[in-house]
């Protein structure tokens, strides 16, 4: 049986019931308090008034079987149209529930629910919008992440059927041509390696190792990492660290690639003879690097996306030298290991700050 004849018919049946049980209250416990009026007014008639006991009994018995009949019918009516109107709202909202989640499992996701109330139905109607939503949402994001990885690989893979081609044809020697296709090759590589790293690190499935570690070895284990490349575009690095030893509880490899990521990006737009400071200091319970440059800086209008995937401020100027992840990457190590990235920026440069959890237990 359908949802609705049985909620009505349940309804139905517990009206019926309370009918009954209202009679039958009404003839067994009526009675004993009519009976007592009975009694005051046979005393008040007196030798008279005993004879009209049976009579006042019965009259009193049809009165309250008079006035429950004619009560009887308007609470039934009023019963069974408020049971009608429950019964149709709560099947109403599981019928649109249903619609609702078969549209979204057939990969409609616009779908919302009407929300009107404030029961437990309106509850349920709003958390399935927020479920349409925020599938919706990913929904969004996975077509776009195709046509970013399709549009990322389109660019290498015309250039290298370009030299295949011309290999082909004989229009150009080996060995001038092979290293641009170890270039290409190496762009697609680094995309695919990005690409699994970003999505490890969206689904929260990167394996970090906590230490404890200083705040120096850190910005060492940068500067090393980039002391010639900085030199080469004659870009000035400098570091500086809060005096007193900065304790960090984090993964030291995965805060190095996070602070490589920042010191690519300063380097990438910076001009040469630029400048690029890194600095660390405590602020609250986290320690905070800091890495501001001189460069270009980032627009307003996009500094808010510059961590979404695949997001690059000029895509012409950056084509080759990085695949648009490194800073959604970055943030996700970042708050898997307790601390955040943010950045500020201006025509005088860009600043992003790194955040990572103090150790509570001192140095290491
Ligand atoms: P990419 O791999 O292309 O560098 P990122 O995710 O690291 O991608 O950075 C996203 C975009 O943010 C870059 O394409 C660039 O436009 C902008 N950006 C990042 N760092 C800086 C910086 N220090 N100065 C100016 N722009 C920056």
């Amino acid at each position: 049986m359908k949802l609705f004849p049985r909620l009505f018919l349940g309804h139905l049946l517990v009206i019926l019931v309370a009918l009954a049980a209202l009679f039958l209250m009404a003839e067994l416990t009526a009675p004993s308090f009519y009976r007592h009026h009975v009694e005051q007014m046979v005393t008040l008639l007196g030798p008279e008034g005993r004879a009209l006991r049976p009579d006042l009994e019965n009259g009193m018995r049809r009165t309250l079987n008079a006035a429950l009949i004619a009560a009887a019918p308007f609470a039934v009516l009023v019963a069974v149209v408020t049971a009608f109107l429950t019964s149709r709202r709560i099947v109403q909202s599981v019928q649109l529930l249903s619609e609702g989640s078969q549209a979204l499992a057939v990969g409609r996701t616009g779908q919302r629910l009407p929300e009107t109330g404030r029961d437990e139905l309106a509850v349920l109607a709003r958390n399935f919008n927020v479920m349409a939503s925020s599938l919706e949402r990913v929904e969004q994001d996975r077509v776009a992440l195709i046509g970013n990885v399709g549009h990322e690989l389109r660019t290498p893979l015309a250039a290298l059927r370009g030299y295949a081609e011309a290999l082909t044809d004989g229009v150009i020697a080996p060995e001038r041509v092979s290293p641009a296709i170890a270039r290409e090759v190496r762009t697609m590589e680094r995309l695919a390696s990005d690409l699994s790293m970003v999505s490890r690190v969206e689904a929260g499935q990167v394996a970090l190792q906590p230490v404890t570690f200083h705040a120096r070895e850190l910005l060492m284990a940068a500067a090393e990492r980039f002391e010639d490349a900085y030199r080469e575009r004659q870009v000035a690095l400098t570091w500086s660290e809060q005096s007193g030893p900065l304790a960090v509880r984090a993964d030291f490899e995965r805060s190095l690639q996070v602070l490589s990521n920042l010191l690519t990006n300063a380097l990438r737009h910076v001009p040469d003879g630029g400048q690029v400071t890194v600095t660390a200091c405590l602020a609250g319970r986290d320690v905070m690097f800091a890495v501001q440059d001189n460069g270009s800086g980032i627009p307003a209008e996009h500094l808010g996306r510059i961590f979404e995937r695949f997001y690059r401020v000029d895509p012409a100027r950056t084509r080759g030298e990085g695949s648009g992840v490194g800073l959604t990457i970055a943030r996700g190590l970042a708050e898997q290991m307790g601390g955040c990235l943010e950045v500020k920026s201006g025509p005088a440069g860009s600043t992003f700050r790194f955040a990572l959890p103090a150790s509570s237990g001192g140095s290491p």
